[in-house]
């Protein structure tokens, strides 16, 4: 397999694999697990991250940075013409990387969602695809339980810990999280046990084609709107070749 390229947009370094498959095998390597922080990029957080030096620090150091938004597909593909790159859904990635931890009884630890959502994913995961679930808890928390629970998570041996609070909460849970137990795999998946277990719908395959995902969801989320707003200005870089 060669190696995956890297592309630039707005300064952040984004790994730009051909497609999910070729991620999960570099993720999944069998010699070695990579150890990380994964990060769906999209315009959103780009955004954000400009008007936020914390955000903006953690997203740098980050060591996988993938194109979840089409916006940013699009951006790659406009600053480097003959990149060859598909959008990675976050949900779909993290599908994936369940059913690849099931087949290689990767120990795997679950953070987020309701308790009620979170139970049924759980429950999901080891009936369809046999996870070994070293360890859950849901996205409601104090402080003082969240230093509990990075104790908990580095007791579980976990080796994938997935964590579903939305962003950015779940990037600097995330990042607080390593200080204390950094040899594992973290992805922020936002929504996903939702739309798993079938409490969020997903955008229709034609409107995924389409490019369309984020219409679709502020149409059927209205109250999104104003984090969805932020695509305006990353429209302006990209029509004003500031990618
Ligand atoms: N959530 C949580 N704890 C919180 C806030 C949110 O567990 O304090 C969960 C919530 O239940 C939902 C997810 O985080 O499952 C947020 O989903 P959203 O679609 O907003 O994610 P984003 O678009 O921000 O990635």
């Amino acid at each position: 397999m060669g190696a995956i390229p890297h592309y630039k947009i707005r300064n952040i370094d984004i790994i730009g694999p051909q497609d999910q498959e070729q991620f999960i095998d570099f993720l999944c390597d069998p010699q070695q697990l990579k150890t990380g922080s994964m990060i769906a990029i999209n315009a959103e957080k780009i955004i954000t991250a400009e008007q936020h030096a914390d955000l903006k620090s953690l997203i740098a150091n980050a060591e996988y940075k993938y194109a979840d938004g089409i916006s940013i597909v699009k951006s790659i593909r406009k600053k480097y013409p003959t990149a060859q790159i598909k959008r990675i859904a976050g949900a779909d990635l993290w599908q994936t990387l369940m059913e690849k931890a099931g087949e290689r009884s990767i120990p795997v630890f679950l953070v987020g969602g309701t308790p009620a959502v979170l139970e049924q994913t759980r429950k999901q995961l080891v009936s369809q695809w046999r996870v070994n679930i070293v360890g859950y808890h849901d996205g409601y928390f104090n402080d003082q339980e969240c230093s509990a629970l990075f104790e908990q998570i580095k007791l579980s041996g976990a080796k994938i810990i997935t964590v579903a609070l939305g962003s950015p909460k779940q990037e600097f849970f995330i990042r607080d999280c390593r200080r204390i137990y950094p040899d594992a795999l973290y992805m922020g998946v936002g929504g996903t046990y939702d739309v798993f277990v079938g409490k969020v719908k997903r955008a229709p395959k034609v409107w995924q084609n389409m490019g369309l995902e984020w219409l679709y969801r502020l149409l059927s989320q209205p109250t999104r709107w104003r984090r969805q707003i932020k695509l305006f200005k990353f429209a302006s870089y990209y029509l004003m070749n500031k990618l």
